[in-house]
Parts: structure tokens; C-alpha cells; sequence
């Protein structure tokens, strides 16, 4: 709730669309927009936990490239960006919350040939509260995962390093989960390999060998950050291949998001893995990623006065 009855309330999440801010339950696209008639969009997710963005540059860095892939060059720049993504969470009060950057194309001008190059993009960012792919309790148990028949876009096709709302074989996928009675589902590639799944990266630990997909899927902020975690605990890392029945025998599978962040899985195809409870090596990297960003990792602090502007 908002104190002064004449300023827009803003309690349930804040937006800005290419120049103007609103409360989130008025931002809205126009049907007409082919950011919505054609998924003619990019975008990017940047977690705000207890009051700081995480990663803010990599995310930055990471939507700039997206929009170059889809030949899209909104009016704002990386310093604007910044200062909208503090301003919206700033107007929404949120200490956490999922912020979202989009771009879109809008419709074709008069006068102009009815293609893309001639359509021009716009940015949307919002703020909303923080969002978990999995529920808490589901990271304590683990999801249970299998492995889908319907496989991931090729890249060839679809470019998931751009970040994308192409989510037809995804929402297909998690279907068939629904069906088998598990959580998630995380897509071949079609050759077989394991790509990702709706909205999460992929990792499995054999032997103490912890393996990540090479290709196929995002380039994922918080698989980057496990990396890293990887680095700090001395594990060996694979970047590579890896087919699905070798993860169906894994010792151990873990997920990773901005809305989430380390998700371990306990079962895969319905066969448990340790003990049907989140294995020794994804429950550290758990632990360690929660304690780290309460630490201040990659941690930039909100500027809450930015509402004021
Ligand atoms: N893969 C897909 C398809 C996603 O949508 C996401 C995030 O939403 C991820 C992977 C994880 O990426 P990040 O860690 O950058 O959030």
C-alpha cells in the first residue's frame, strides 16, 4: 500500500515501457506488437535477493548480446538499462524480486516493407516479486526429473543463448513429465544429448566429476556461477556432451537458475539417486552458493532512492 492516495501503488511489483514507469498491473503489450504475434522478443533475468542484484553486469552483458542475435537496437544503453532496473525495483520496495528485461519488436511503420528490419524493438523491464522455479520444499527434497521424448530446438534453428520466449517444445516436454507423474522435465538435444530444461541448466556428478552440457541451451548466469563454486571446492569440471543414458545413471543431478538457484534432483526416469534426497556434492554447492551470496557475491545493492528520480 502506498501512504499518499495519489501515487500509483506499486506495492505489487513496478514496470517501465519504453520511456514511461507504471504499476505492474498496467503494463500491458498490444496484441498487434510481434513481440506477441511472432516471440519477436529477447530477454533477461536478474535476481534481487535481500536487497542486491546478482551478477547485474554478466546479466547486462549476456541481453546486449541477445538483442545483437536478433538484430534488435532499442534507444537504451547499458548505463540506462541500469538505471531503470534499479528504478523499478526501487518503486516496487521489493527486497527480492525477479527483474525482467525485454525487448520486442513493435509493428511495421507506414510506408515500410512488412519485414523485421524495418520493425522497430522496444524495451520493457519489471520488477515483481521473487519468483522459484521449484518450491523451497521441492530443492530440501529434490525434483524429480525425466528425461522428455520431445526434444530442444536445435541451435540451428533457434539460438537458446539468446534468451527466448520460444517455449513450445519446453511446455510440450513438461507434459510428458505431468503424465510419468514427475516435476520437470529436461530436454534431448536430437542427437540425444541432454540440452535443458523449462527455465534451468543442467549438471550431473559422476566419480566426483562434476559435467555440464556444451551446447544446446542457455548459457546460464548461475551455471556460470557454479563454475565458479566448482573452481572453489577443487572439483574437476566437463564442459562436453552428455548423453541422456549416461545421466540416467548419474551419481548425482543438480539444476540451476536466477529464479531458483541451485536445484538438486533426487530422482531422474524414476530411479532415485542418493537415498532419494539431494546428493552430498549438490547439497554443498547448495549451501555454499546461499551462504556465498549472503556474503555479498557479485552482489551490487540496490539503490532504493532511485524512486524518488
Ligand atoms: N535455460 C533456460 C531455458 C532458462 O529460461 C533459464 C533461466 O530462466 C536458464 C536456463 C538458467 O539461466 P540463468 O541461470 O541465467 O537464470
Amino acid at each position: 500500500m502506498t501512504e499518499d492516495p495519489k501515487m500509483p501503488d506499486f506495492s505489487a511489483g513496478a514496470a517501465y515501457i519504453d520511456g514511461r514507469y507504471m504499476p505492474i498491473a498496467e503494463a500491458s503489450v498490444p496484441v498487434t506488437h510481434w513481440g506477441y504475434r511472432r516471440s519477436d522478443v529477447t530477454y533477461d533475468v536478474v535476481g534481487v535477493w535481500e536487497g542486491n542484484f546478482f551478477r547485474l553486469d554478466d546479466h547486462l552483458t549476456r541481453f546486449r548480446a541477445s538483442r545483437a542475435e536478433l538484430h534488435m537496437a532499442p534507444k537504451e544503453t547499458d548505463d540506462d538499462l541500469r538505471a531503470i532496473l534499479h528504478r523499478v525495483v526501487a518503486l516496487s520496495g521489493l527486497q527480492s524480486a525477479y527483474v525482467s528485461m525485454e525487448c520486442l519488436r513493435s509493428v511495421p511503420l507506414p510506408g515500410k516493407p512488412r519485414h523485421p528490419a524495418y520493425v522497430p524493438a522496444y524495451t520493457i523491464v519489471l520488477a515483481i516479486p521473487w519468483v522459484w522455479v521449484a518450491p523451497p520444499e521441492m530443492i530440501e527434497r529434490g525434483m524429480h526429473l525425466m528425461v522428455s521424448k520431445t526434444p530442444r530446438i536445435p541451435p540451428q534453428c533457434v539460438e537458446p543463448r539468446a534468451k527466448n520466449f520460444h517455449w513450445g517444445d519446453l511446455t510440450r516436454a513438461q507434459f510428458e513429465a505431468l503424465e510419468v507423474e514427475a516435476d520437470f522435465a529436461i530436454l534431448p538435444d536430437l542427437a540425444g544429448n541432454i540440452t535443458e530444461g523449462p527455465g534451468f541448466n543442467v549438471f550431473s556428478v559422476t566419480d566426483g566429476v562434476v559435467s555440464t552440457p556444451i551446447r544446446g541451451g542457455l548459457d546460464g548466469i548461475t551455471r556460470l556461477s557454479v563454475m565458479e563454486l566448482c573452481e572453489e571446492q577443487g572439483l574437476k569440471l566437463e564442459v562436453r556432451e552428455i548423453p541422456a543414458d549416461e545421466i540416467r545413471n548419474a551419481d548425482e543431478i543438480f539444476t540451476c537458475t536466477t529464479a531458483g538457484g541451485i536445484m538438486p534432483a533426487s530422482r531422474i526416469d524414476g530411479r532415485i539417486l542418493s537415498n532419494d534426497r539431494p546428493g552430498p556434492i549438490s547439497r554443498l554447492f547448495l549451501d555454499r552458493f546461499w551462504a556465498k551470496r549472503a556474503e555479498g557475491w557479485h552482489a551490487t545493492p540496490v539503490d532504493y532512492s532511485a524512486a524518488a528520480e
